[in-house]
C-alpha cells in the first residue's frame, strides 16, 4: 500500500505529540470572517483543517471571526455553514468571536491594570506618523504614560459610548522600537458605533483581529491554529497576547502558517468578489462564473471534485498560482463516474429520414452510464424527424470528417445507421433540412449483420416531436488574464472577459423533463451540464459545467 508522506503541518503536530501533547488535546478550527461567501481558496483551508480532524480523530470548530460589525452579515454566516456542510464536513462547535466580547473585555481590564495597555487619544494620522519605518524607530505617543486609573476610566467610558468614533483607541504597550512593525504598540480596541449582526448595539468598542483571534483559540482550547502566510509577522503578537492571559494548566494554542492558494483566471479575495457582485459584473455570489464554493456548486462542480483537488495540491510554504484546468480535471473525473448520459442538441438542424414511416415512433433502449457497476437503461423516442448538431453535417467534407456527409453513412446513437442523401436550403443558401435514408436492419443492439457494420462515426440526436426546449448557459473564463490580480498597477477588473456568458436554446431528450436543481448530466459528445436553480417544469435551465476535454490547453 502507498505510504503517504507527511506534509509540514502534520510534522508539526506529530512533533508536538511526541513532546507530550496528548492526542485528546488536539483541536483545530476553521475561522472565516462572515463578510462574504467562501471561495476556492477557503476550500483549501477547510480541507486542511477538517482533514486533520478526521486523520487525528480530533474535533474541529467552525469559528466566525466576527469582530468587524461594519462588514459582517447573517446572510454570510448562513452561506458559510451551507458551504462547509456541502463540502462534506462536520464541525464540533459553532463558535463566534463575538460570544467572547465580555471575556476579552475583562482580560483587557487586567492588562490595563498590569500597565500593559493605554488609551491613545491622538488622530490615526498622528499615530501613523509615529509608527516609524522598518529601518527607523517609532516615537512614543504623548499618552503612552497615562496612569492606570486614567486608562481604566477612559476605557470604561469608551465602552459606555461616551466618545465618537476615532477619538480614542486602546493600545498595547509593547515597544515603539520593535523590529516587527506589528509590535509597535498595536491597537487592541477601537470605537465603532455600529450595529453588530449578533450583539446588536451592546458594544461600541470592538477588539482588533490580533487581540480576538489567539484569545478565541485559547478559550476554545484549540491546539493548532493554522492560517495563511500573511499572518507570519502576526505570530509574535499572537504569542504576546497569549502571554498576558495564559494559564499553564491549559492548552496553549500555536499559530502556524501555510501558503494561500490562488487559482488562475479568477480572483480569490472576498473583497474583490464582493466588487464583482456589487458592481454587477456577475449576477450574485453564486453566479456560476465565480470562484465561490456556491458558484462552483451551481455550475455543477461536485464536493468530491473540490476535495480531491484541494488534497491533490496539498499545502505549501510559498504562494503560487494553480491552473484552473487542474480543478476541471477533478471535476471531469468525478462527473464521468456519476453523471447519467443523455442526448441534447445545442445547435440544431433538422434531419428527415425519408424512408421512415410518417406516423411511426419507437422507444429505443439507451444505456445510462457505462461507468455504473450494474448497467441501467432508459427509453428514448425515435421518429422520422430529428434534430442533430449543425456541426455534425458537412455537404462536402474532408476524409477526416467522421460525421455525416452526403453519400456516406454514420450511426445515430442508440438507433440506426443512416446515409446522407440531399439538403434543403433557404434563399440565403443556409441548410434548413438534411434528408437521409436509414437501414431498417441496423438497429443498435439488434445483433444483425447490418447492425454490426462499421461506419465512419456516431452522432447524437433528439426526436423533434419529443424534444424538450431548454435554456443552456455556456460559460467562458471570467477573466482573460491568467493572473488578473497579479499586477498591482492594473485593476483586476480590466481583465474581465466581456463574453464569459452565452445563453443558447437547445433541445434535450424528454427523460429530462423532470430534471431537478443540481442534477448532473453528460450531454453526450458535448460536455457536463447541471440543472440550474432557475429551472422549472415550464422551462428547463442548464449550466455547462465543463467540456469533455480540456480545450483551453491547446
Ligand atoms: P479574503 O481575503 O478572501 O477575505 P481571508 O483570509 O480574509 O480571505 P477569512 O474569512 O479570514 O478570509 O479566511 C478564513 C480562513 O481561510 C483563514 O484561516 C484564511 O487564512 C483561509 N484562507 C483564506 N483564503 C485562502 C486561500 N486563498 N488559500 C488558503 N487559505 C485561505
Ligand atoms: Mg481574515
Ligand atoms: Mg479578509
Amino acid at each position: 500500500s502507498e505510504q503517504k508522506s507527511l506534509n509540514f503541518i502534520e510534522q508539526i503536530i506529530n512533533e508536538d505529540l511526541k513532546n507530550g501533547l496528548s492526542n485528546d488535546k488536539l483541536r483545530f478550527r476553521f475561522p472565516p470572517e462572515p463578510n462574504g461567501y467562501l471561495h476556492i481558496g477557503h476550500a483549501s483551508s477547510i480541507c486542511l483543517n477538517f482533514g486533520l480532524g478526521l486523520d487525528y480523530k480530533a474535533p474541529v470548530n467552525l469559528r466566525f471571526d466576527d469582530t468587524n460589525p461594519a462588514k459582517e452579515e447573517q446572510e454570510f454566516v448562513d452561506a458559510i455553514k451551507r458551504d462547509v456542510e456541502w463540502l462534506g464536513y462536520q464541525w464540533d462547535k459553532e463558535c463566534y468571536a463575538s460570544d467572547y466580547f465580555q471575556q476579552l473585555y475583562d482580560w483587557t481590564i487586567q492588562i490595563i491594570k498590569n500597565g500593559k495597555a493605554y488609551v491613545d487619544s491622538q488622530s490615526s494620522e498622528d499615530m501613523a506618523k509615529q509608527k516609524g519605518t522598518p529601518t527607523q524607530f517609532g516615537t512614543d505617543s504623548p499618552y503612552r504614560n497615562r496612569s492606570v486609573e486614567e486608562n481604566l476610566d477612559l476605557f470604561e467610558r469608551m465602552k459606555n459610548g461616551e466618545f465618537p468614533e476615532g477619538t480614542h483607541v486602546l493600545r498595547a504597550k509593547i515597544s515603539m522600537n520593535a523590529t516587527n512593525m506589528l509590535m509597535r504598540d498595536p491597537i487592541i480596541y477601537r470605537i465603532l458605533h455600529k450595529n453588530h449582526h449578533r450583539t446588536g448595539n451592546k458594544w461600541c468598542i470592538y477588539p482588533m483581529y490580533d487581540w480576538a483571534h489567539g484569545e478565541s483559540d485559547y478559550i476554545e482550547q484549540v491546539s493548532h491554529s493554522f492560517c495563511t502566510l500573511e499572518f507570519l509577522p502576526h505570530r509574535e503578537l499572537y504569542d504576546w497576547f497569549l502571554n498576558q492571559i495564559y494559564d499553564e494548566s491549559k492548552v496553549r494554542p500555536k499559530q502556524r502558517e501555510f501558503a494561500r492558494r490562488n487559482l488562475s483566471h479568477t480572483v480569490v479575495s472576498k473583497r474583490k468578489l464582493a466588487q464583482l457582485v456589487n458592481e454587477g459584473h456577475v449576477k450574485g455570489w453564486d453566479d456560476p462564473r465565480m470562484s465561490t464554493i456556491s458558484g462552483m456548486r451551481r455550475r455543477g462542480y461536485t464536493a468530491a471534485a473540490i476535495r480531491n483537488f484541494a488534497n491533490a495540491i496539498g499545502i505549501a510554504k510559498r504562494d503560487n498560482l494553480i491552473d484552473v484546468s487542474l480543478l476541471e480535471f477533478y471535476v471531469r473525473e468525478d462527473l464521468n463516474k456519476i453523471a447519467p448520459r443523455v442526448m441534447a442538441v445545442l445547435n440544431p438542424v433538422k434531419l428527415v429520414i425519408t424512408n421512415y414511416p410518417d406516423d411511426k415512433e419507437e422507444w429505443l433502449e439507451a444505456e445510462n452510464n457505462p461507468e455504473e457497476e450494474v448497467l441501467t437503461y432508459r427509453k428514448v423516442p425515435f421518429s422520422k424527424e430529428l434534430y442533430i448538431e449543425r456541426e455534425d453535417f458537412q455537404e462536402e467534407a474532408h476524409k477526416k470528417f467522421f460525421r455525416l456527409t452526403l453519400g456516406t453513412e454514420v450511426r445515430l446513437k442508440n438507433a440506426y445507421i443512416i446515409k446522407g442523401e440531399s439538403v434543403v436550403k433557404d434563399a440565403d443558401g443556409n441548410i434548413t433540412e438534411i434528408h437521409c435514408t436509414y437501414d431498417e436492419d441496423s438497429k443498435s443492439g439488434s445483433g444483425t449483420e447490418a447492425s454490426q457494420r462499421k461506419v465512419k462515426g456516431t452522432i447524437h440526436w433528439v426526436s423533434t416531436n419529443h424534444a424538450v426546449e431548454a435554456e443552456v448557459r455556456v460559460y467562458d473564463r471570467l477573466f482573460t488574464h491568467e493572473n488578473p490580480d497579479g499586477d498591482k498597477e492594473v485593476d483586476f477588473k480590466e481583465f474581465i472577459n466581456p463574453n464569459s456568458l452565452e445563453i443558447i436554446t437547445g433541445y434535450v431528450e424528454p427523460s429530462l423533463v423532470n430534471a431537478k436543481e443540481l442534477e448532473h448530466y453528460q450531454f453526450q459528445r458535448l460536455g457536463y451540464f447541471c440543472v440550474d436553480r432557475d429551472s422549472s417544469a415550464e422551462k428547463l435551465v442548464f449550466n455547462k459545467t465543463v467540456g469533455l476535454r480540456d480545450t483551453w490547453a491547446k
